[in-house]
């Protein structure tokens, strides 16, 4: 599932200049028996399959370096957002364990995980999705990802706020004029008005935020 979002655009850049430096791993490649086993039957009985303890330690052991941080990606984490993401994008060495089936033997989690994430309140197959979430949203934020690395501190979420409207030419498209100030050229004027319509937006969408 990696290939493709992994290989395109901004992070397919990141990885070729050498900013991120990511490799996916095969937890088959952690079996010992024939048919490479990862998942087994849950005790006390119940639906579905969970991922097996022993290949998963075997793996996250023999990758893990003195500064990785283990994450588990799992419904029942932390949710994720930009603040965990720039956490996250401090840190030199990122280990990702995404699960599938019914989800892992507990003792990974107990046991292996130093953080566990959840992107959002659903429930997905399996975690390659959710780890290309973190991976998208980390990667933008390392230093020189983006052209401009103002654009991830002056976006939604950075401050506590959502993002200002934005607007691109023509200057009038279908009857609708862009809002005079921005044409001004009065940087001062312009930044207030960013400002102010950053907090009445948020108000109006996501008064959470501003709790
Ligand atoms: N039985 C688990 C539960 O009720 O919490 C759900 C398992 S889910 C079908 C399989 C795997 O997908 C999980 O182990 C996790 O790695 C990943 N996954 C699914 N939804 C997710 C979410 N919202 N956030 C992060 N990972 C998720």
């Amino acid at each position: 599932m990696f290939a493709g979002p992994l290989d395109e655009s901004i992070i397919m850049r990141a990885r070729k200049a050498g900013l991120l430096d990511l490799n996916i791993h095969q937890l088959r490649d952690w079996t010992h028996d024939r048919h490479k086993t990862v998942d087994d039957r849950p005790f006390g009985g119940g639906p579905g399959m969970l991922m097996k303890p022993e290949p998963l330690f075997e793996a996250v052991e023999s990758l893990k370096r003195a500064e990785t941080k283990v994450i588990l990606l799992s419904p029942g984490g932390r949710k994720f957002n930009q603040s965990i993401a720039r956490e996250l994008a401090a840190q030199k060495n990122l280990l990702l364990v995404t699960g599938h089936y019914e989800g892992f033997d507990e003792r990974v989690r107990t046991m292996l995980a130093d953080d566990e994430l959840s992107i959002g309140d659903y429930v997905l197959t399996n975690g390659a999705l959710p780890a290309m979430v973190v991976i998208d949203a980390v990667t933008r934020l390392l230093p020189g990802v983006l052209g401009d690395d103002a654009s991830s501190s002056d976006e939604s979420f950075s401050a506590g706020l959502l993002e200002y409207p934005q607007y691109t030419r023509p200057a009038e498209f279908h009857g609708a004029k862009v809002p005079d100030v921005l044409l001004s050229g009065n940087h001062a004027e312009i930044e207030k008005w960013r400002r102010e319509q950053a907090k009445a937006r948020t108000k109006a969408k996501r008064p959470d935020l501003l709790q």
